[in-house]
């Protein structure tokens, strides 16, 4: 026990010391158009580059940083560093006639934090990046307080930004809750991709989900596609956009500007 706390408190000194000194990373995923196959958008994921670790991905310390608070900082820094990254990028596809939307993750103490709103808003002030070209991906138990998730989600829409549900499909939200609250898309969850093809019971999720979002006026992203047969299944099935290693790992700002030019 000692030595897992011990281990706890070198991953949140690390942060906290990587955030003051700006030595987090961001990568980009890119999001990809189901139909017309182009790159429509990237999620922005956070990355620690560790100098005795690697680069250190947020599996291992997300969590710790949510347990200790650290979340609403790296939060806020990850917001503007993404925005400042993909400013140009966003602007130049723009005035080219085509879209870019930058996804963002927002954890659950980071959606319910008392200056959450605000700090959204500072930061699209700050870097001039674009509300409707930002997405916020927030996860099914930043919806269990409905009253207070509604009134958070409301000054979100009003801003501009749009909301995803990310990992949908594995969480506890019910469905009148979804109905009710200004939820734009949904991000259907890599476990129910796994199997796709082989597995009937997981291609009928998919479908309901699908017929469900349809009804909800929610577009649908998909996570985790991995082949060329998945992405045609997919969106046969009426998905519109997908993400995942066969359209492009996470990578940092300057290959993903680089991919899109190519
Ligand atoms: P997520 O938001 O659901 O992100 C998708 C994860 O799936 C990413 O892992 C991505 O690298 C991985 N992935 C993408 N495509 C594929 C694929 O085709 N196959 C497989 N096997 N995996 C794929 P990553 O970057 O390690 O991030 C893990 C989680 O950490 C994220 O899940 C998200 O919940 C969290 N996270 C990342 N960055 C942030 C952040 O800035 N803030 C917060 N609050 N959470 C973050
Ligand atoms: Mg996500
Ligand atoms: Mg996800």
């Amino acid at each position: 026990m000692s030595a897992r706390t011990g281990e706890r408190m070198l991953i949140e000194q690390g942060l906290r010391q990587a955030i003051a000194n700006d030595g987090l990373a961001v990568y980009y995923q890119p999001r990809v158009d189901l139909v017309g196959r182009r790159i429509v958008g990237a999620e922005a994921l956070v990355r620690w580059p560790h100098p005795e670790r690697g680069i250190v991905s947020p599996d291992s310390f997300i969590a710790i940083a949510e347990e200790s608070g650290i979340i609403e900082q790296l939060g806020r820094w990850v917001l503007r560093r993404a925005c400042n990254e993909m400013l140009g990028l966003e602007r130049r596809i723009r005035e080219s006639g085509g879209q870019f939307h930058l996804a963002v993750n927002v954890s659950a103490r980071q959606f319910m934090g008392s200056d959450f709103i605000d700090n959204v808003r500072s930061v699209l002030e700050e870097t001039g990046f674009p509300p409707t070209s930002l997405e916020l991906e927030i996860t099914e138990s930043c919806l269990q307080t409905t009253e207070r998730s509604l009134t958070l989600l409301k000054a979100l829409d009003t801003l501009g930004v749009t909301v995803s549900i990310d990992d949908f499909g594995t969480g506890y939200s019910s469905l009148s809750v979804l109905r009710d609250l200004p939820v734009h898309r949904v991000k259907i969850d890599r476990s129910f991709i796994v199997d796709l093809q082989s597995s009937e019971s997981q291609q009928a999720m998919v479908k309901a989900i699908v017929a469900l979002s349809r009804i909800m006026h929610m577009s649908i992203t998909v996570e985790g596609i991995e082949t060329l047969e998945q992405a045609d299944l997919l969106q046969e099935m009426g998905c519109h956009q997908g993400q995942g290693y066969h359209f492009g790992h996470p990578m940092a700002s300057g290959d993903l500007l680089r991919l899109i030019e190519a």
